[in-house]
């Protein structure tokens, strides 16, 4: 008989991937994350972080960060609710709550965490949750973890979202709408004007996960609501700290009253132990950074616009992108990644995207570029897309 311990179950799935050509081991980063970096001993120009305004390796965030290992330590010791409360968090969380014109804020381990724990909080089982289809894996997971009724509309099809509140929210108590600000796999904006406009019909609570909007959209980065001009018609709105802002964690910014609740039943709050004073002192600094110059989300907006328009001029499938957020669609996953590999032999790292983190036969390589990045790394990059589109008959 098998051994279980052996794990056949898994390594049948594993080979499955080799079969498919999808099986991957990661690449290691060797240093800081930068324009350029080593990957794995190659030099190549990193096409595929989160760190859209270059401040994961800014001297002002690791002064910030050493200062506050200096004045608190490297743990807070402790959940947020026992003494692991420190007057760091608490700055933060002023800081963000002005940041995002909001009355408060409360801030998570990451903005996963954040979405595991707010969403499951704040709804009940008399309760209905309708969910955009392309929301990200966290707010499928938070959703899960609800006791809520569940539906789901197409993406950013508006009147399904109608259709499902039609039949559906005279049934239930509270109703939430929930929706990426932006879609991280395509880089567009979610309808949110006509999605507040819909819940204020249908006298639904809105939920807005603006991971790849925070820093990027709106004034001073300060997310998609503001960009649409939206402030206090969206209930919960949702930032990461571990992109745009480039350290670690997640916050969800709304009233006062969600704070009082958060801090007793948001079970990350209650049961894991707080952000490090390093990570926090870092975000403090750089929220500071952000709103001091309007020059990080200009280069960042003029390095996006210039890079998705050498692409297209490629002939590249480039999506329909609202944001600095490109990608590069192929299609079959085995293609994409091949591609991916080859564009790294040529110098340039793009991760490949296939399913299930996209649907299947979407496969893409998504290009993030940031603000650190300057021309002639750009134009490098073109240039690797040119030879090996070619070579590949991608285009
Ligand atoms: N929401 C969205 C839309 C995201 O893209 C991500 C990151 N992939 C998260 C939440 C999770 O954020 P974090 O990395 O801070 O956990």
């Amino acid at each position: 008989m098998e051994n279980v311990h052996e794990l056949g179950f898994l390594k049948a799935q594993v080979d499955a991937l080799k079969t498919q050509g999808v099986f991957r081991t990661l690449p290691v980063l060797e240093g800081a994350n930068e324009p350029e970096v080593t990957l794995s001993g190659k030099k190549v120009i990193n096409l595929s972080s989160n760190n859209y305004l270059g401040f994961a390796n800014h001297p002002k965030l690791k002064q910030a960060a050493i200062d506050a290992v200096n004045a608190y330590g490297v743990g807070s010791g402790a959940v947020r609710t026992i003494i692991g409360n420190m007057t760091l968090h608490e700055q933060l969380e002023e800081k963000l709550a002005v940041f995002k014109r909001e009355e408060a804020v409360v801030v998570f381990q990451s903005g996963f965490n954040c979405n595991a724990g707010v969403i499951q909080a704040i709804t009940g089982e008399e309760d209905l949750i309708v969910s955009d289809s392309l929301n990200h894996a966290s707010i499928i997971d938070g959703v899960k973890l609800s006791k809520a009724s569940k539906a789901v509309f197409q993406h950013s099809d508006m009147a399904d979202l109608e259709s499902v509140l039609k039949a559906k929210r005279h049934l239930h108590k509270q109703c939430l709408i929930i929706t990426d600000g932006v879609f991280s796999m395509d880089g567009d904006l979610a309808k949110l004007p006509e999605i507040v406009a819909l819940a204020e019909r249908y006298n639904c609570m809105t939920y807005v996960d603006d991971a790849h909007g925070s820093g990027v959209l709106g004034e001073n980065g300060r997310g998609t609501v503001d960009h649409f001009k939206l402030h206090g018609r969206v209930d919960f709105s949702i930032g990461t700290l571990s992109k745009a802002i480039g350290v670690v964690g997640g916050y969800v910014a709304g009233r006062q009253v969600m704070k009082d609740w958060l801090l007793h039943r948001g079970r990350p709050i209650l049961f894991s132990t707080s952000l490090p004073p390093a990570a926090v002192g870092a975000i403090i600094a750089a929220i500071d950074e952000l709103t001091s110059t309007t020059a990080y989300t200009e280069k960042l907006w003029e390095n996006g616009n210039y890079f998705k328009a050498g692409l297209k001029a490629l002939g590249y499938d480039i999506g329909h992108s609202e944001t600095p957020i490109t990608p590069v669609i192929i299609g079959d996953e085995a293609k994409t990644v091949a591609f991916s590999k080859a564009l790294y032999d040529a110098g340039v790292f793009v991760s490949p995207i296939v399913f299930p983190t996209v649907p299947k036969g979407t496969g893409r390589v998504r290009c993030m570029v940031t603000a650190a990045h300057d021309k002639r790394h750009l134009d490098k990059a073109i240039a690797a897309f040119e030879r090996v589109g070619r070579s590949m008959e991608i285009i």
